[in-house]
């Protein structure tokens, strides 16, 4: 299994520490999207998964497939609902 990079490129733990910083960014709570999205702040691909997700060409259950042989495991449900605005992102005030 591929390990997200760690912010400061650490072992595990820093990992762990790194994605609980990434949560408490989103206090009132985020899906496994903004999730992955918050840990890949700062990297390329972000814009990348972003724009993905805004257009309908690619398909939910494929950027779920992608992201999660990346390292950054995630459903095609997941994905489907953040896209949709059913996920608790969407509930969150902004
Ligand atoms: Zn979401």
């Amino acid at each position: 299994m591929t390990v997200p990079p760690a912010e400061d490129g650490g072992p595990l733990e820093d990992d762990f520490l790194a994605e609980v910083k990434a949560v408490a960014r989103h206090p009132g709570g985020v899906c496994g999207v903004a999730r992955i999205l918050a840990l890949l702040d700062g990297d390329p691909l972000q814009w990348k998964v972003q724009q993905a997700l805004d257009d309908p060409v690619y398909v939910g259950i494929a950027i779920a497939r992608v992201l999660t042989t990346r390292g950054y495991p995630v459903s095609d449900y997941t994905v489907n609902r953040h896209r949709g605005l059913k996920c608790a992102c969407a509930r969150r005030p902004t």
